[in-house]
C-alpha cells in the first residue's frame, strides 16, 4: 500500500483502538485466514473469582486458602490474584519465602517452612504428589462446571483444591461469529484443562480446542498450524502468550495485557473488546485495495 493509504488506516484504527505498531502489520492482517485465542484474560475476563475450596486430610477451609494465598501472593497470575483476594477478604494474610512460578502450570514456595505448591494436576504429577481419587473427582466436577481447579499441596500432600471461576466477555460469541462469516476460521489455545476450555468453546461455538498447552506449546501449535494452513493471527494477553504472539503473522494483544505481551504484538486493542480482530482485518483489507 501507499504511505499515504498506510497512514490513513493507521489512523483509522486509532480511532477504533486499535494501535497498529507498523505499515507491515497493516498490510499482513488482510492475509489472515484463522485466529487463534488464548482463553484466560483474553476469551474472558481475566477476573477470575474463587468459587468453592475442598480440603482434603482434615484441612480446614481458612487454613487451607490461607497458606495457598501466602504462596501465590508474589505472582502476577490472574488466578494467583483470585485467590489473594479471597484471602484478603476473609482477613487472612500471610507471604512465601523461596517462591518460583511455572509458566502454565502454577507456584510453588515455603510459607512457615512448608512446601507449598498450587498448580495443576499435571504439576503434581511431575512433583510426585499423588491425588487421591475424591481429589480427581472433585477436579472432574469442577472443571466440566467451566471452573479453573488448582491443587493445594502442603509438604508434598494434596491438601484441597480452589476452584475459581472467569466469566467470558460480553460479545466474545459474537465477535467470533463475526470472524467466521468474514471466512475466516477460529481455535481456541489455552495453558487450561482440557474440560474447562471444552466448557468455554460449547459456550462460544467454537470446535477447534488445544488445550493442556504450555507456553513453548503454544508456539509448536502455531508453526503447525501455519505450516498446513492460511496466515496466522494469534490474540492473548499473558506474560505466556508473548512468544506465540511472535511466532504468529499477527500478534494481537488485549488491552491491559502484559507489557511483554504488548512488546511482543503487531496490534493491541486498546478496548480489550474481541471485535478488533474483525475490525482490524477489514481495515487492512480496505488499505490493501486502494493500491490495486
Ligand atoms: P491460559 O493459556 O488460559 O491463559 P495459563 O497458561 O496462564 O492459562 O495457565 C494454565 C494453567 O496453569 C491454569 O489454568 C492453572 O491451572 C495453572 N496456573 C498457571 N498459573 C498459576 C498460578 N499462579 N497458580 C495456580 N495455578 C496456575
Ligand atoms: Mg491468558
Amino acid at each position: 500500500a501507499t504511505p499515504t493509504a498506510i497512514m490513513v488506516g493507521t489512523g483509522r484504527g486509532a480511532g477504533l483502538g486499535i494501535l497498529i505498531k507498523n505499515g507491515e502489520a497493516l498490510e499482513r492482517a488482510h492475509q489472515i485466514g484463522r485466529v487463534v485465542f488464548d482463553k484466560t484474560g483474553t476469551i474472558t475476563e481475566g477476573r477470575p473469582v474463587v468459587t468453592e475450596i475442598v480440603t482434603y486430610g482434615g484441612w480446614e477451609r481458612g487454613a487451607l486458602l490461607q497458606i495457598a494465598a501466602a504462596a501465590e501472593r508474589p505472582s502476577e497470575h490472574a488466578l494467583a490474584r483470585a485467590i489473594v483476594a479471597q484471602a484478603d477478604a476473609e482477613a487472612l494474610p500471610g507471604t512465601s519465602t523461596e517462591f518460583t512460578s511455572l509458566a502454565g502450570q502454577g507456584v510453588r514456595a515455603t510459607v512457615d517452612g512448608r512446601a507449598v505448591l498450587v498448580g495443576t494436576a499435571r504439576m503434581c504429577e511431575e512433583w510426585e504428589i499423588a491425588l487421591s481419587s475424591a481429589a480427581s473427582q472433585d477436579l472432574a466436577r469442577l472443571e466440566s462446571e467451566g471452573k479453573t481447579a488448582m491443587i493445594v499441596a502442603v509438604d508434598g500432600r494434596a491438601a484441597g483444591v480452589v476452584a475459581v471461576a472467569d466469566t467470558v466477555r460480553p460479545g466474545a460469541k459474537a465477535a467470533l461469529a463475526r470472524l467466521a462469516g468474514m471466512g475466516i476460521s477460529v481455535a481456541l489455545l489455552t495453558g487450561d484443562s482440557p474440560r474447562v476450555a471444552q466448557a468455554v468453546a460449547t459456550e462460544l461455538g467454537v470446535t477447534e480446542v488445544r488445550a493442556g498447552v504450555r507456553p513453548d506449546g503454544k508456539v509448536a501449535a502455531l508453526r503447525e498450524w501455519r505450516a498446513n494452513g492460511p496466515a496466522i493471527a494469534m490474540v492473548g494477553d499473558g506474560v505466556n502468550d508473548a512468544p506465540a504472539l511472535a511466532q504468529a503473522d499477527l500478534g494481537v494483544a488485549m488491552g491491559r495485557a502484559a507489557d511483554v505481551a504488548m512488546e511482543a504484538a503487531d496490534i493491541t486493542l486498546l478496548r480489550a473488546d474481541l471485535n478488533g480482530v474483525a475490525d482490524a482485518i477489514i481495515l487492512s483489507r480496505a488499505t490493501m485495495k486502494i493500491i490495486r
